[in-house]
């Protein structure tokens, strides 16, 4: 008997001590606090009308040999996380296979193929920055993009987080983004995924730094799983690459009742109206027409259109705009900044900006050709109560053309403007989902 429990207090020793190294080895590879959430629902799923259609995959890679952007460096190694090393041409994809094969030299982050779809906040925190890379719209950079910062388990910013090559932001430099919403499984909507900037067709590039050695340094938001000691940017720049994921279940919001929709054209008028001087042309939504004018610089707007449904019940709706292709002209008419305003029971919550320049761009990676394709472009989500006071309403002053998108800010002047009577806005149909 004495034996016995011996032994069983023997086993339980050497399980407990086995417990206690694996407790330890966990601990000591894997330090820090998963917190980031998948930032999007889902792509859209035009029959069940929620954005759960098909799986978002990882179509790039973060190059763990060198994720400095700079496409021209001599070095042309592009090191995956798993070890594998593979050699691109300086300034092309690497062209090594589908998926997230795919990579480009020094790139920093993950490219999600994400096509037109609400992109959530990885993380509550802080808007660092919502806007224009640079004053080159379309150059090299992430062209509309929004910055985070967030405090994991710390008093001090430790993280970034970068999303990149937005059609629309629906937040402002300052604004705070607040925690997980159960009910949606997610964080809060800052945009919207498109193409703007330095980019062949519509994805999400994704990006975290860390604050390390009083630095901010990008990191894989995924282990290292190549050999030990083998990971070059741990080498370089000593960080470390673990799982940073909270193992959350997929965010699928509630399915949309719906939709309402309102097109500018004259058989269905329903809610809308605007101010003289558009001009109308053909090939927008459903076959119809759609409105453009040109825009002006100016805080002071010379024309209007103004989508105002009828809205049913008291609850959160997601109004979308749609962005006709217009194939008889290029995107560079178009403007890279229309300013949508919400209007939430007459009162002016929230000024979206979208990119109608880039909005429905394709480039087919095996043939160059570029496609344009008419979009549904979300604004966000926001409280209606049932009546028709809450409406959604767009003006042809561009002055939030600056880089910086900050509300507070209405002056402008000192930023980036586009050239006034070069550049159109078009207005078309828009629709809400209430969910
Ligand atoms: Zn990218």
């Amino acid at each position: 008997m004495l034996r016995t429990l011996r032994k069983i207090n023997l086993v339980l020793l050497v399980l407990a001590t086995l417990q206690g190294l694996v407790l330890w080895r966990t601990q000591s590879s894997n330090a820090a606090t998963t917190f980031l959430y998948e930032p999007f629902y889902g792509n859209w799923n035009p029959s069940s009308k929620k954005y759960d259609a098909y799986p978002v995959t990882r179509t790039a890679s973060f190059d763990h040999n060198l994720p400095d952007y700079n496409q021209s460096e001599p070095n042309s190694t592009f090191t995956f996380r798993d070890g594998s090393v593979v050699t691109v041409v300086p300034g092309t994809l690497c062209g090594s296979g589908g998926g997230e094969r795919n990579c480009y030299n020094g790139h920093p982050g993950i490219d999600y193929g994400l096509t037109y779809a609400p992109v959530v906040a990885a993380y509550s925190g802080t808007i660092k920055y919502a806007g224009w890379e640079s004053t080159n719209h379309d150059g090299l950079n992430l062209g509309l993009m929004v910055r985070m910062e967030h405090k994991v388990g710390s008093a001090t910013p430790n993280y970034l987080t970068v999303y990149g090559h937005l059609s629309g932001i629906t937040v402002a430099t300052g604004q705070v983004i607040a925690g997980y919403d159960p009910n949606w499984k997610a964080h809060e909507q800052i945009g919207t995924s498109g193409t703007s900037g330095n980019s062949p067709r519509p994805h999400l590039h994704f990006e975290v730094r860390t604050w390390y050695n009083n630095a901010w340094k990008v990191v894989d938001p995924f282990p290292w799983t190549g050999p030990s000691g083998g990971d070059t940017w741990k080498n370089r720049s000593g960080v470390e690459s673990v799982n940073l994921w909270v193992a959350a279940p997929r965010q699928y919001p509630p399915p949309g009742d719906g939709p309402v929709v309102i097109d500018d054209n004259n058989t269905n008028t329903g809610g809308f109206s605007a101010s003289s001087g558009w001009t109308t042309a053909s090939g927008g939504y459903n076959n119809g027409g759609f409105r453009w004018r040109y825009t002006t610089s100016s805080v002071t707007a010379n024309g209007w259109a103004r989508w105002r449904p009828t809205v049913p019940i008291s609850t959160r709706y997601e109004p979308q705009v749609y962005i006709p292709a217009w194939t008889s002209t290029t995107e560079g008419n178009r403007t890279h900044a229309a300013r949508y305003e919400i209007w939430s029971n007459g009162s002016h919550i929230r000024t979206v900006i979208v990119d109608q320049h880039r909005v429905g761009y394709y480039t087919d990676p095996n043939s160059g050709a570029i496609t344009y394709s008419g979009q549904w472009i979300s604004l966000g989500r926001y409280f209606f109560p049932s009546g028709t006071n809450s409406y959604v309403r767009v003006t042809d002053s561009t002055f939030g053309v600056c880089n910086q998108v900050n509300e507070s800010n209405n002056n402008c002047s000192s930023y980036y403007s586009e050239t006034t009577g070069t550049k159109r806005i078009l207005v078309d149909a828009m629709r809400a989902y209430a969910n």
